[in-house]
């Protein structure tokens, strides 16, 4: 069965003209994610990991070379249209969980819906669906203060799942979190992958991307790696 990719960039080029002349940070980047696929963004600082993740997540626009985002090709979107993509096909992760302190979970997790203009009791059942899909089906009158970092977390999983992404994009997902609840949250991905869900994480740990099913690795703006995850990322922690 021939599936179209959620991800096609073909040659994708990022340049910033400033003051001292034109940096090319990304110089011309080819990579294809399939739906189902589990995989791990990497590189060292500077690489051009965070330029890539803006771009795959339309928050950005390549300056040459083409994106493909589940069919839709980008450069050809006007504003709009761009953000009707990004809140229709992608599931946003951050570092920083980046909830409404005031909303109850389950108002932060619906929040996307009201985006999406859905009635309000559908909005409730569906934000409700998906933390108790996350583990936190008990809590979705409580307060993001009143819960954990990693449950903290769950919540901005389950927001993000609430659209029904075609992707879910997660930006060090990990990096506010100590290394036992940083495991439970890749285990949470691993299931959703295991459920179907195409996930694209970065990070800088190997034992976080030995979650995944296949390695990126970014130097100077290209692609230096892709392909499985090396073993010994496994036993990094
Ligand atoms: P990484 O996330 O891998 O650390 P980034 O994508 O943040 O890398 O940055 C890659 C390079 O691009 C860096 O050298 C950075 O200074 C440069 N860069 C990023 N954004 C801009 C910008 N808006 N203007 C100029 N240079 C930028």
């Amino acid at each position: 069965m021939a599936s179209t990719p959620v991800i096609t960039c073909r040659g994708v080029v990022k340049d910033y003209l400033t003051d001292a002349g034109t940096i090319n940070v990304l110089r011309g980047i080819d990579l294809t994610v399939m739906p189902g696929e589990f995989v791990a963004i990497m590189g060292p600082s500077g690489s051009g990991k965070s330029t890539l993740m803006n771009i795959l997540g339309c928050l950005d626009v390549p300056t040459g070379g083409q994106y493909v985002l589940a069919g839709a090709d980008v450069g050809t979107l006007a504003e709009p249209a761009l953000a009707r993509l990004r809140n229709q096909t992608i599931g946003f992760v951050f570092q920083g969980f980046n909830l409404l302190g005031r909303a109850t979970l389950e108002d932060n997790v619906a929040l996307p819906l009201v985006y999406a203009r859905v009635p309000a009791q559908e909005r409730r059942a569906r934000a409700r669906d998906v933390l108790a899909k996350v583990g936190l089906g008990d809590l979705s009158r409580s307060f993001p203060n009143k819960i954990s970092g990693g449950q903290q977390q769950r919540v901005a999983i389950a927001r993000a799942l609430v659209t029904s992404p075609a992707l879910v994009l997660a930006d060090e997902p990990t990096g506010n979190l100590d290394t036992h609840t940083s495991m439970e949250i890749m285990e949470l991905f691993a299931a959703l992958n295991r459920d179907g869900m195409t996930v694209v994480v970065v990070t800088h740990e190997p034992d976080v991307a030995a979650w995944a099913h296949r390695l990126v690795q970014l130097r100077d703006g290209v692609v230096h790696y892709d392909g499985p995850v090396p073993e010994q990322f496994r036993k990094a922690s």
